[in-house]
């Protein structure tokens, strides 16, 4: 079973669920040709498809346009269900940097279709995640700087505030559906600037305060 920790605590998560939001960035919406969502639309990627820093992204044979999509992870460090959003931040442990991995080719074939998204979004290394740090570390989750680089160049830059429905909101909502567990994880949706990933691609995911991830493509 997969770990995961918050620098500097012990003791380690067992890494559980993952949640994911689409659609919780306005500019990300409109690049993808989509609608605002008058309920939120969400996914889960299993503990099998994370890889951590210095991994290797490996996208299947069947993908010609695997993207990246730079998220602010939030880690549960308590069982929660039917939290207000009032409560929610207490339930946060730690945050992350986690690249939302999708096949876009599979999942608009999947999304024509009225078929669920799993092919094209929880594949094997389908979630680079990295470590955590202390949620008291944070100041504002919803006040921080976002950017992805690929080789360098900077693709994605943002910031966590042009979020559609912020973090506390999120939380409830998840936790009205599913019962949050501790080591559980929530992907909190992409800001605009996703683009595709080629062989040998070196990806950089960074959030202020947070920390910074590193993979590449294999
Ligand atoms: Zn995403």
């Amino acid at each position: 079973m997969r770990q995961v920790r918050i620098i500097g605590k012990e003791p380690s998560f067992h890494l559980g669920k993952i949640v994911c939001i689409a659609r919780n960035y306005a500019e990300h919406i409109r690049e993808l040709g989509n609608e605002v969502p008058d309920r939120p639309v969400f996914f889960m990627k299993p503990a099998s498809s994370v890889i951590g820093e210095g991994e290797r992204i490996v996208i299947p044979d069947f993908s010609q346009n695997c993207q990246h999509e730079v998220e602010l992870a939030l880690l549960i460090g308590r069982p929660c269900k039917g939290i207000s959003s009032a409560d929610a931040m207490s339930a946060v442990a730690g945050y992350g940097v986690a690249i939302d991995l999708t096949l876009r080719d599979v999942q608009n074939e999947l999304k024509s279709k009225g078929l669920p998204w799993e092919v094209a979004k929880a594949f094997d290394t389908a979630c680079p995640l990295s470590d955590f740090v202390a949620a008291a570390a944070v100041r504002d989750p919803q006040n921080l700087a976002i950017s992805l680089r690929v080789n360098g160049e900077v693709r994605q830059d943002a910031t966590t505030a042009l979020m559609l429905r912020p973090v506390p909101q999120l939380i409830a909502e998840i936790a009205a559906i599913f019962t949050l567990e501790a080591g559980d994880v929530i992907l909190t949706g992409t800001p605009a600037g996703v683009s595709r990933l080629c062989s040998g691609d070196r990806v950089t995911a960074t959030i202020a305060e947070v920390g910074s991830l590193n993979v590449t493509v294999a």
